[in-house]
């Protein structure tokens, strides 16, 4: 199992908090822009953090005070959006972090939304429903002030699923009457959308897809190993499987398979069902997520937590792709050296803006009230992943940069726009 380093590297003296981890990527690429000292000030600074306990009464018939945060970063392109993660790493500084990537994300996609995070430090795997729906209830009830349709709109993020998007907006409506368009990733029947459960994983597979194509090849055939079997990692699995790649390792918190001549996707999913964890299916043999990441495939999609790929292991990567599937999975030195060994990664910020891009069909969905089906939300999924990746990838071709720095390089230059038209 990975060990979460608490830190990243920066020299053998200093740790990158997250935060400071994101704004090196940031301040590489405003570099490379030349912008202005004031406006990378104003772009990076978070707009508004708040941070809130949040006290639940355990079915033990004791209170637990649980630490809750949102924050909200950039709101210069739209409401902020972001998702709620409840895991017991939640911390300030993840969330300013996640907060900031989403600004660049919902920038780089394209859709009219700024960025914003939120987080409560608890272990949903160890709490039960109704704690669960009381915990949620509070977190809401505490931060609603800052929430709304037009305002901030939460989603759903590790830890957290449509179920609790649905106890948030009904808890944010019994306040301020219905409004389904205050949460996305909620379920079909209260306003969610179709296909926003696979939106992400839709997302990141697309981008791979992409990615093939642009070098005149093609999905079919490749290997994949995937960390991480939550709603990104099993679904990334599924859609890989689905386009005739070969997944041969997957590992999630309990453990992992292997498999060389690739796992059985649709039985793992059964066998998931049943036991929460992928450790110990049939057919394969045991992989843990550190000798995951050494694994010899084509294609390598981390999709569960941040910072796995450090500059202690890197050296091992023996993938030529990586797609990032998790937000923040690479520490900063580790991705200089990545690219300086011609791996290619796409970054969290373009290979999983599925997720909140089917989000914003959610939100115009929940506007006007007017359905889409699945089909038409998967083509214009597909339309903005491709037309994404055509961006980055022609910027960093003609900036002779990663894919990572163009990336950002797009989505600063969108939201430093936006905020200088405001007049900020
Ligand atoms: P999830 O809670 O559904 O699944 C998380 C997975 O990670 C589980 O399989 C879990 O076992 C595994 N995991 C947890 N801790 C681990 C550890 N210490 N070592 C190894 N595996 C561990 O979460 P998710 O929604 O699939 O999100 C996964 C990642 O994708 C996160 O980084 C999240 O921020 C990012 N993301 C999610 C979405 C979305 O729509 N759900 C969108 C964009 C980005």
């Amino acid at each position: 199992m990975t060990t979460r380093t608490t830190g990243r590297y920066k020299s053998s003296t200093h740790r990158y908090n997250a935060y400071e981890a994101v704004n090196e990527l940031f301040d590489k690429a405003a570099d490379r822009l030349n912008m202005a000292e004031e406006l990378r000030q104003i772009l990076k600074t978070p707009f508004r953090e708040i941070e809130v306990a949040v006290p639940v009464r355990m079915d033990s018939g004791k209170i637990h005070v649980y630490a809750g945060f949102r924050v909200q970063h950039n709101g210069a392109r739209g409401p902020w959006k972001g998702g709620i993660r409840y895991h017991p790493e939640v911390d300030k500084d993840e969330v300013r972090a996640l907060a900031s990537l989403m600004s660049w994300k919902t920038a780089l996609i394209d859709v009219p939304f700024g960025g914003a995070k939120g987080g409560v430090a608890c272990d949903p795997m160890n709490m039960s429903m109704t704690e669960l729906e009381r915990l949620t209830r509070k977190f809401t009830a505490r931060i609603a002030i800052v929430l709304g349709p037009h305002r901030d709109i939460p989603a759903p993020d590790m830890g957290t699923d449509g179920q609790v998007m649905a106890w948030l907006m009904d808890e944010y409506s019994s306040r301020r009457g219905y409004s389904p368009g205050v949460v996305t990733g909620k379920p079909v029947s209260l306003g969610g959308s179709q296909g926003r459960i696979t939106a992400t994983a839709y997302g990141v597979i697309t981008v791979a897809d992409a990615f093939y194509k642009s070098r005149g090849d093609k999905l079919e055939g490749k290997t994949a190993a995937i960390q991480g079997f939550g709603n990104v990692g099993s679904y990334c699995a599924h859609f890989w499987h689905e386009r005739g790649g070969k997944v041969v390792a997957i590992t999630d918190v309990k453990g992992g398979v292997y498999n060389e001549k690739g796992l059985d996707v649709p039985a793992l999913f059964d066998w998931f069902k049943e036991k929460r964890t992928v450790a110990g299916f049939p057919g394969a043999d045991v992989m843990n997520n550190q000798d995951l990441l050494a694994l010899p495939v084509d294609c390598l999609i981390p999709a569960a937590i941040g910072d796995v790929i450090t500059p202690d292991n890197c050296t091992h990567i023996k993938a030529p792709l990586i797609v990032e599937g998790a937000n923040h999975p690479t520490m900063p030195e580790a991705d200089e050296e990545l690219h300086e060994r011609g791996i290619t990664v796409i970054p969290d910020i373009l290979a999983n803006a599925g997720g909140v891009t089917v989000s914003y069909f959610e939100w115009s969905q929940n506007l006007t009230q007017f359905y889409w089906d699945e089909d038409r939300v998967n083509q214009e999924l597909d339309r903005k992943m491709r037309k994404a990746f055509m961006d980055v990838h022609t910027l960093a071709r003609q900036e002779k940069c990663s894919k990572r720095t163009a990336a950002m390089m797009l989505a600063l230059k969108r939201v430093g726009e936006a905020e200088q038209q405001r007049g900020n």
